[in-house]
């Protein structure tokens, strides 16, 4: 007899990471930071090589006062996780029962998919406009029973954003009932004046809760290693369905050190908001449009032509030992996507963009 696992399971397409590198290529298709981890936070985890016969803290007690003192929040209401993913998905399996609805804009991270199918839930896209997360056909979807409504603010792979003010609209008409969650991984990129990280949204209004990570502006996306801050009743309910030592040793230390590590949070984004820029214009300036972002990587669109393509433009830039993020999984064959590298990276990208129009 074969075994058959829950219902909808063999519905699920593994989640594709971006492409590895080969051997001497520039690797720009996982939105990882560019200039590396922080010194401070690389020297925790080799220390923590002295450690690796202990159990790591259960509770990541340290980490959680660290995060806490530097977010000025309450540690027993945050929830360390092994990356926002483990926490995404420990939302889903605390939350969803098989047949829920559950919501998200159109071009939402592919995470949110999986979760919803892994609990046999039923995932509903919205709309979105401009590439940007509507909030009138969010609010239209989830309708009055939608059990769980993720937003990425800004959002991976658009790279926009939507302001606080929307941000509470739907806050305020969606059912209280309705857990709202905030993926806010690449907050630390954005200083538009009308945004939101949405952590004061979790003090003011039930069933809120926000997602950090350290794998963006900490530069630790290898470590897997995320945060989640919640209302008390949520919190408690995350750690019940946690594993018990789901953050490692190393995890902790170097996380309590790139948190504390203001200085390289502070030069990564200083890199940021200099090479987003020169992308955007550069890459803007050649032709094409893209999407306006506030993150560490831009949204690319090409006309749907032979020879003109995304598909052709990523096999370009391929034989340039650039590695970028086709999107055909979320719904964009016609564009690519590509992160925020070193000087040279972006300089290479530019050019090999260029080489490609004028072919
Ligand atoms: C990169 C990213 C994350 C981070 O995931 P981790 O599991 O913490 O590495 C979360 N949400 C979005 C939208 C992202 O792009």
């Amino acid at each position: 007899m074969t075994l058959s696992p829950r219902p909808g399971l063999l519905d699920i397409t593994p989640y594709k990471p971006g492409a590895s590198a080969p051997k001497g290529a520039i690797k720009l298709s996982s939105n990882e930071n560019a200039l590396g981890a922080s010194e401070k936070a690389a020297e925790a985890f080799r220390n923590a090589g002295d450690k690796l016969h202990l159990y790591p803290d259960g509770g990541a007690s340290k980490l959680r006062e660290a995060i806490g003192q530097e977010e000025g929040i309450d540690p027993a209401r945050i929830v360390c996780g092994a990356g926002s993913d483990e926490l995404l998905q420990l939302i889903g399996r605390a939350y969803l029962e098989p047949g829920d609805k559950v919501v998200q804009n159109e071009y939402g991270f592919l995470v949110y998919r999986l979760v919803a199918l892994q609990c046999g839930a039923e995932l509903v896209s919205a709309k979105e406009t401009n590439y940007r997360a509507d909030v009138d056909t969010l609010l239209e979807a989830a309708g009055t029973d939608a059990k769980i409504v993720f937003l990425a603010n800004p959002n991976n792979p658009t790279g926009t954003y939507i302001p606080e003010r929307e941000v509470r609209r739907l806050r305020e008409n969606l059912p209280e009932d309705t857990l709202l969650v905030l993926d806010s991984a690449y907050t630390e990129f954005v200083d538009e004046p009308d945004y939101t990280s949405g952590m004061a949204l979790v003090d003011e209004y039930a069933n809120t809760v926000v997602t950090r990570t350290f794998s963006k502006i900490h530069g630790l996306a290898g470590v897997r290693l995320g945060w989640m801050y919640g209302p008390a009743e949520i919190v408690d309910v995350i750690h019940r369905v946690r594993g018990p030592f789901n953050v490692n040793l190393p995890a902790i230390e170097a996380g309590t050190a790139a948190i504390r590590d203001r200085a390289f949070m502070a030069k990564s984004k200083a890199h940021n908001d200099q090479w987003l820029a020169f992308l955007q214009q550069q890459i803007g300036g050649l032709g094409y449009e893209v999407t306006p972002s506030v993150c560490n990587f831009v949204l690319v669109h090409f006309p749907d032509e032979p020879g003109r393509s995304a598909a052709d433009a990523d096999r370009f830039l391929q034989q340039r030992g650039l590695v970028v993020r086709p999107l055909q999984p979320y719904g964009l064959p016609n564009a690519l996507r590509i992160t925020v590298g070193d000087e040279d990276a972006n300089r290479r990208v530019v050019e090999a963009l260029a080489a490609f129009a004028g072919t």
